[in-house]
């Protein structure tokens, strides 16, 4: 099963894309998480994408192309996945169509988090993540070491500052919301759930929306 996560930075695709995951049994891609990883790294992939994610603008459609290609026709992806963050353009929606139809595949669900802009600037602006998985936190001071005892530490990301956050919820509006009329157009599968209160919450809607 392949199910598409679309909604603006903070809604919970994150959080709610593992539990999805575990639940159906299929891994979770995120790109954010990828290019962060390369950018650790300091891989030329990292090198290209660190720029304009510490900006909070969008790295080059080619780039995410690459990634779902590399990965969505690997054995571990041969169930699907649980896309998060991607796609965030129609060229990007398009190239996946192409990417999944050689798999013989197709996106069976767009699952869309409905949720205000006040509530992610508050959410995003005082989120942390840890510096070794990459998991968010929230009410968690950066530098303090990880509550998972990974021996991690707890940072902000850049893109997590009140300028690139603004700019992130701006490059939303512009380059991913239109992907939405995009796969409503195509006739897809989309279901929209209230992204908004308790996280246990949210995943029930989540689980419902994507068996319906
Ligand atoms: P995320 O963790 O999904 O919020 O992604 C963090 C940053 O990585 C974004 O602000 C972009 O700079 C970059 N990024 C991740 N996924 C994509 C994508 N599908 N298209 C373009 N840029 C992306």
């Amino acid at each position: 099963m392949i199910v598409v996560l679309l909604g603006p930075p903070g809604a919970g695709k994150g959080t709610q894309g593992e539990r999805i995951a575990a639940t159906l049994r299929v891994p979770k891609l995120a790109t954010g998480d990828v290019l962060r990883a390369a950018v650790r790294e300091g891989t030329p992939l990292g090198l290209e994408a660190k720029a304009a994610m510490d900006r909070g603008d969008l790295v080059p459609d080619a780039v995410i192309l690459g990634i779902i290609q590399d990965t969505l026709g690997q054995p571990a992806y041969a169930a699907g996945a649980i896309l998060d963050g991607v796609v965030r353009t129609v060229a990007q929606a398009e190239g996946l169509g192409t990417a999944t139809a050689a798999l013989g595949k197709r996106v069976d669900v767009v699952l869309v988090f409905d949720i205000a802009d006040e509530v992610l600037v508050a959410r995003l602006s005082g989120r942390t993540s840890c510096d070794k998985t990459n998991k968010p936190f929230t009410g968690q001071a950066p530098g303090a070491p990880c509550p998972d005892g990974c021996g991690g530490t707890l940072i902000r990301r850049p893109d997590d500052e009140p300028d690139a956050i603004r700019n992130r919820l701006r490059v939303y509006q512009a380059q991913t919301a239109p992907v939405l009329d995009w796969y409503v157009a195509q006739g897809a599968n989309v279901r929209r759930i209230d992204a908004v209160g308790d996280f246990d919450a949210v995943t029930v809607r989540a689980l419902a929306a994507v068996r319906a």
